[in-house]
């Protein structure tokens, strides 16, 4: 079999990026320093989350946060707010808590520097061959899910595409072609093989006949590209039942409710969300299941009243129903016993609070009772 001609191949996508690329708002920056801290956003913003979910995402994070000193300067919860519905909550904390240190260390400029990237909480070597590559014009690699697609057919690996040796041997072919791109286009290569597999070498149905690699195409030539790359089999995904409280200070929908704040590690850290926890084996039922997370979490006593909704949730490597019920507080003053902190708060305050996607379907799932209720009483 022929060795590839990476100069050849990263010419070819350098010019078929120039006339095919999507216009993207994080593209218009221009290189250099400034085009640094956009890169890094949309880039850590991009990560299992689909462009165009991140484009009115990065919009509203720009204009909130124009610049690394702006984000640095911002409260986490503002920070935490902003990114409320994009998912993996520890992106936007070390976002963050990177910013604070490229303020402390660097002047607010993101250092052109692989090892002082890879020193910044969040930025892994994924974040920094964007950041180097796509702002300062580095030839260094990136390696995302499309460009590990596009080069799986290219080469027609046959081993699964997670095994370290198969990763090894992807991330060579990626240096190997940035370091063959046109001298400045180092950044417009490796955007060509990541807009290739977003648009062209797709998943499913890859468009070979638009493709500026099919000359070169082993899997093209053999046609084996629905069967590349090769994928690892899939893991069963656990399932949880999880029961939260609605918990009213006094009559439902006439007063203030209780919302916890989970710990700031771990998942979802810093997210405000409404109390409850895991349907145990010890458990008689999720009313039962929530009497005693309320007491291990905030050390109150509650009764649990009708439920309110349900909510089906898909996390990375697990799956749960949330059962969602009213419940009145009864006994005890709330304490931050397994929770970073707790609030009463009004009905119309909970928007202000960065919730996890299931709490926000609780809360339109309340305001859509109250609407309900409201309008029962205007008619009766
Ligand atoms: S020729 Fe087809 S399979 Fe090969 S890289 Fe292009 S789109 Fe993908």
């Amino acid at each position: 079999m022929s060795s590839l001609d990476f100069a050849a191949l990263a010419a070819r996508l350098v010019a078929w990026h120039a006339a095919h690329q999507r216009v993207l708002p994080w593209r218009a920056a221009s290189a250099g320093a400034r085009a640094a801290y956009p890169v890094w956003i949309s880039e850590i913003m991009l990560q299992q989350t689909r462009v165009e979910t991140v484009e009115s995402y990065f919009q509203r994070w720009m204009e909130r946060f124009p610049t690394v000193e702006a984000l640095a300067a911002a409260d986490l919860q503002e920070v935490l707010k902003a990114w409320e519905g994009l998912g993996y909550y520890a992106r936007a904390r070390n976002l963050h808590q990177a910013a604070q240190e490229i303020v402390a260390r660097y002047g607010g400029v993101l250092p052109a520097d692989r090892k002082a990237l890879l020193a910044l909480p969040g930025i892994g070597e994924y974040t920094v061959g964007a950041i180097l590559s796509i702002a300062y014009n580095q030839p260094e690699p990136i390696l995302d899910g499309n460009v590990k697609r596009v080069l799986a057919r290219l080469c027609d690996i046959e081993e699964p595409i997670n095994t370290p040796a198969v990763l090894r041997r992807l991330w060579g072919l990626a240096r190997a072609l940035v370091e063959a791109a046109p001298t400045g286009a180092a950044g417009a290569c490796n955007e060509a093989l990541m807009e290739l597999g977003a648009t062209i070498c797709t998943p499913q149905n890859p468009r070979c006949l638009l493709c500026p690699l099919v000359d070169a195409c082993r899997a093209a030539a053999k046609g084996t590209q629905r069967a590349r790359p090769v994928m690892p089999p899939r893991k069963q995904m656990p399932h949880y039942d999880v029961a939260a409280g609605v918990i009213w200070a006094g009559e439902p929908y006439r007063s203030q409710l209780l919302l916890a704040q989970r710990p700031p590690q771990g998942m979802l850290g810093g997210l405000w969300e409404f109390p409850g926890g895991k349907l145990e084996a010890s458990d008689a039922d999720l009313p039962a299941c929530l009497r005693r997370e309320i007491a291990e979490e905030l050390g109150i006593t509650i009764e649990v009243g009708d439920r309110l909704t349900t909510v089906r949730h898909a996390y990375t490597h697990f799956r749960i129903t949330l059962h969602a019920f009213h419940a009145r507080h009864i006994a005890g003053a709330p304490q931050a016993i397994g929770c970073q902190d707790w609030r009463w708060v009004d009905v119309d305050e909970l928007t202000v609070f960065p919730l996890p996607v299931t709490d926000q379907k609780i809360v339109a799932a309340l305001q859509a009772t109250a609407k309900a209720s409201s309008a029962a009483r205007e008619t009766g």
